[in-house]
């Protein structure tokens, strides 16, 4: 991107693409270190696991680089983080003129991520799929 295309529009665009780092570098240190765990209120009002729940331990075994202890705790946490950071690093070739793009496009993708969300949070709390009930 030269100079003289940087319009406003593409100036505040930037600076959300350079800001995006730090304040989610900052929020996931602020929550894994500074506070205190809390539990989840799903899971103390009803008792079942809601689709978060080891959210925070896989999020804090990811930033450890333990990833296969990240997807035991929530296999969600490492799909949600991988696909935030490919659209991240998406919105950066899109900035610099690249009009390709690899994260998918097509509705179906999400919308059956998005079953796949909803049959996770069914069945950790099945006693025959307990082993997804690691949180
Ligand atoms: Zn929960």
């Amino acid at each position: 991107m030269n100079k003289a295309r940087l319009t406003k529009q593409n100036k505040i665009r930037l600076a959300v693409l350079l800001l995006i780092p730090f304040v989610l570098g900052g929020a996931v240190y602020t929550f894994l270190y500074l506070v205190p765990a809390f539990p989840c209120p799903v899971r103390h009002m009803t008792g079942f696991l809601c689709p978060g729940c080891g959210m925070s331990r896989a999020l804090g075994e990811m930033v450890h680089l333990h990833f296969f202890k990240s997807i035991l705790y929530n296999p969600l946490a490492v799909i949600s983080a991988v696909l935030g950071i490919g659209f991240y690093v998406q919105e950066w070739f899109l900035f610099f003129g690249s009009r390709k793009r690899f994260m998918p496009t097509n509705k179906w993708v999400y919308i059956i991520l998005g079953i796949i969300f909803l049959a996770y949070c069914i069945l950790r709390n099945m006693p025959v799929f307990s082993f997804l009930s690691i949180a």
